[in-house]
């Protein structure tokens, strides 16, 4: 049996995900950006939630963890990081680690950079990718705690995933990475495509996410850093991927 992926708005603009294991009814939600919306959204489907995936240690990742794991006493799994403060975690994990989920399988993969605590989770079997502020879609998270070349680096390890794995990532930013990302590429026709399909659904009130992964590596500017088109258009032609990230995240940072 396939596993069931809802996903549902918390807080401004962060997205809950609750994915569900039908053999065993285990459910994990990734990330409490606030407990109501996932009480809601687990009423309304009738689940029990068993577990919290965390990915990293930002308050509007983990503000509904306490209350949560005080009503259903599930399980809080959390980036293996001597420096994060998330409080109630059950068990810690890192790169590599398989975080087990009734019959479904998480594989972790460290994604440093905005923070450096910040893991993934992959679902390999649901070709589901997990990436919070890492990566969205059209766009990046900021770098807050660590480097460019680290953020560059976890970037990589993200766009190594198979084309037809699903991103689901823990903002709806995809309207201004957009934007952005025309600044850069504006005549990138797989860009141009997404723009159009964004303004198509945001105009309908839905989600611009789970968005393609095969489709973000040819439209977002982030995941293209090592293309020369993209360098000369911010004059580094011949610089490295890093610091051609770095300048496309200042740049964005300043947009
Ligand atoms: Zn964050
Ligand atoms: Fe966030």
């Amino acid at each position: 049996m396939a596993a069931d992926i809802r996903l549902f708005p918390c807080l401004t603009d962060n997205f809950g995900y609750l994915i569900h294991d039908p053999a065993t009814n285990a459910t994990a939600s990734i990330d409490a950006p606030q407990a109501a919306p996932i009480i809601s959204a687990l009423q309304r489907e009738g689940w029990t939630l068993t577990d919290i995936l965390v990915t990293h240690h930002h308050g509007d990742h983990v503000g509904g963890v306490a209350e949560l794991k005080q009503k259903y006493q599930c399980r809080v799994v959390a980036p293996h990081d001597k420096s994060t403060k998330i409080a109630n975690v059950d068990l810690r994990v890192g790169q590599g680690d398989v975080v087990k989920l009734g019959s479904l399988l998480a594989r972790v993969l460290e994604t440093p950079g905005h923070t450096l605590d910040h893991v993934s989770y992959v679902f390999d079997a649901e070709k589901a990718l997990f990436a919070a502020d890492t990566l969205f879609s059209i766009g990046c998270g900021r770098v807050f705690e660590g480097t460019y070349p680290m953020m560059w680096d976890s970037l990589l390890k993200l766009r190594a995933l198979p084309d037809d794995f699903k991103l689901y990532c823990g903002h709806e930013y995809t309207a201004a990475n957009v934007k952005f990302a025309l600044t850069v590429e504006p005549d990138n026709p797989a860009l141009r495509a997404r723009a159009e399909e964004v303004t198509r659904l945001r105009a309908e009130g839905k989600p611009t996410i789970p968005a393609l992964l095969g489709e973000e590596k040819k439209a977002n500017v982030f995941l293209r850093a090592d293309e020369p088109s993209v360098a000369a258009s911010v004059r580094l032609k011949g610089r490295s991927p890093a610091e051609v990230f770095g300048e496309l995240r200042e740049r964005k940072n300043k947009s």
